[in-house]
């Protein structure tokens, strides 16, 4: 038979037999007992088609790989099985995308509210206050942004105890993964397709996933307001990038359906290539730029001199559609996320009774740092909180005992505190779960982060694209903390509606 030359190996233990409730109502518990061979052949069949379908990241250990494509290919990190998802929550997460979408559009037009929240957090936080210092002087000169796009993802957590569905961050700025998640979409219908009958489940409980399209279309609609044809799209990316394929797919799709070129270019090289006509286009290279897409500088290493910060406020000074506007890449912060969660804010941007009721069910416990109820409690049970900086790209959260160090060392009133958040931990269910990286499948328990896309263009009053556009599920091993899937911690995943 075939899976008798497979080179596959499993790690800890295909052969499960810890017994599970026969009865219950998660279909996955059945794959407890799923046959060894059957196994081997599932993993053999998701690597060949994840090679064959461009479902793949840059190996890091190939020189290269992060710079030419085509070099040093590996699959993405992915779940051999979709995860289940309650069908009432998944829809629930659908139907909030739009009120955010609309919610960061309303916040990024209030430069006061984005100024005085920031405040105390600018004069500890060099990154936050160089943004912030763009968005002022985007503000004194009174900059219209009329073409406004967002590619926003928000996040969630399934809270165990309650089945809440809560949110744990709204990303304004480089939200990844639409090409590759939508491909890890079909590889689970195409897996079930073949073999869900081995298994007790069914492709037909895999949504569709439409993240790449409507990112894509939304670049592309974006495209053509700005509305000259010469023009191009800029993909701004890091210098070295091994998640390159994912904003590849992107590119392709917006060639294949808006037949829109696009180019990538690092931050540096807008610096020294950049130049600004006196209408506000923005050339590049020498070609005309009508959508910025940045897949960079959200961190503070995307700026190691003063050139990337030019790059940055040469693009902000710009007539082209920057996705994100200084303001959109603030709104999505992680104190506007706590501000926002406070009594009567969303009052302020929404009118919608219903609409906020529904936002607002979704928030965790959000706090600032000077509250003092807040930080006595997160001092005495740190298991239960999670400290946030103003950071993106995973790995900058503290938990556990650090909380409380860390709370500990940021002693009463200092104005460091306002560096940080304290949100409520997240507890979702830990299942098991079958992980596959670098060729070889590993079972552990594992917990699952459902990610809603959301896309929102408009133009002065009207409003062209304000949609949902496909989801992500990232899975990570229980006991680890973070969840970035480049950063080694999680794996791609789709969902299975129960
Ligand atoms: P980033 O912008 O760096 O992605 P996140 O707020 O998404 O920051 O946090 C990174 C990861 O930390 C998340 O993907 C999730 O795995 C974990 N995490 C964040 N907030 C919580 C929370 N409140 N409860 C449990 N886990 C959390
Ligand atoms: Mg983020
Ligand atoms: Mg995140």
């Amino acid at each position: 038979t075939s899976s008798s030359f497979l080179p596959l190996k499993c790690g800890a233990g295909i052969d499960i037999r810890e017994t599970q409730d026969e009865n219950t109502s998660n279909p996955m518990m059945g794959i407890h007992n799923i046959n060894p061979d059957l196994l081997q052949q599932m993993v053999y069949d998701a690597l060949v088609w994840c090679s064959l379908h461009g479902l793949v990241v840059g190996d890091k250990s190939v020189q290269n790989s992060g710079i030419v494509p085509g070099v040093g290919m590996k699959h993405a990190p992915f779940a051999l099985l979709p995860t289940s998802f309650p069908q009432t929550q998944w829809q629930q997460a659908c139907d909030l995308m739009c009120i955010f979408n609309e919610l960061i559009d309303r916040v990024s037009l209030d430069g006061n509210f984005l100024q005085d929240t920031l405040s105390r957090t600018k004069r500890v936080d060099v990154f936050t206050s160089r943004l912030l210092d763009i968005h002022s002087m985007m503000l004194e000169i009174k900059k219209k942004e009329e073409i406004r796009l967002g590619l926003h993802r928000s996040d969630y957590m399934l809270d165990d105890q309650t089945k809440d569905l809560l949110q744990i961050e709204l990303n304004t700025i480089s939200s990844s993964f639409p090409g590759l998640g939508c491909l890890v979409s079909e590889l689970h219908s195409n897996l079930l397709n073949h073999y869900g009958d081995h298994v007790g489940l069914q492709s037909g409980r895999v949504p569709g996933n439409t993240a790449l399209t409507g990112y894509a279309d939304a670049l592309g609609q974006a495209w053509k307001e700005y509305n000259d044809p010469r023009a191009v799209v800029m993909v701004v990316v890091q210098t070295e990038e091994r998640n390159m394929y994912d904003q590849h797919w992107l590119s392709t799709v917006l060639k294949e359906r808006h037949a829109v070129t696009t180019i990538r270019k690092t931050l540096a090289e807008v610096d020294s290539e950049g130049e600004l006509l006196p209408d506000g286009t923005l050339l590049v290279g020498g070609q005309k730029v009508a959508v910025i897409y940045f897949r960079a500088g959200y961190a503070p290493s995307d700026y190691p001199s003063e050139s990337e910060w030019e790059a940055r406020l040469l693009m902000e000074c710009s007539s082209a559609v920057k996705c994100p506007s200084i303001s959109y890449h603030l709104a999505g912060t992680k104190k506007i996320q706590q501000e926002l969660a406070k009594p009567n804010v969303l009052e302020r941007f929404l009118e919608n009774k219903d609409e906020i009721a529904k936002l607002r069910k979704c928030f965790a416990g959000l706090w600032s740092l000077d509250d003092p109820h807040a930080v006595r409690d997160a001092l005495e049970r740190p298991e239960l909180y999670v400290l946030k900086p103003q950071r993106e790209g995973g790995g900058n959260n503290i938990y556990g005992n650090n909380v409380r160090e860390t709370l500990l060392k940021l002693q009463d009133g200092s104005e460091e505190q306002a560096a940080y958040i304290l949100m409520q931990r997240i507890f979702p269910i830990a299942s098991p779960t079958f992980l596959v990286r670098d060729g070889i499948c590993h079972q552990d328990l594992a917990i699952s982060e459902l990610g809603i896309y959301g896309a929102y263009l408009r133009n002065k009053q009207k409003v062209i694209v304000n949609s949902q556009s496909g989801y992500l599920v990232r899975t990570k091993v229980s006991s680890s903390n973070e969840g970035g899937v480049a950063a080694g911690f999680a794996v791609l995943d789709s969902i299975y509606l129960t």
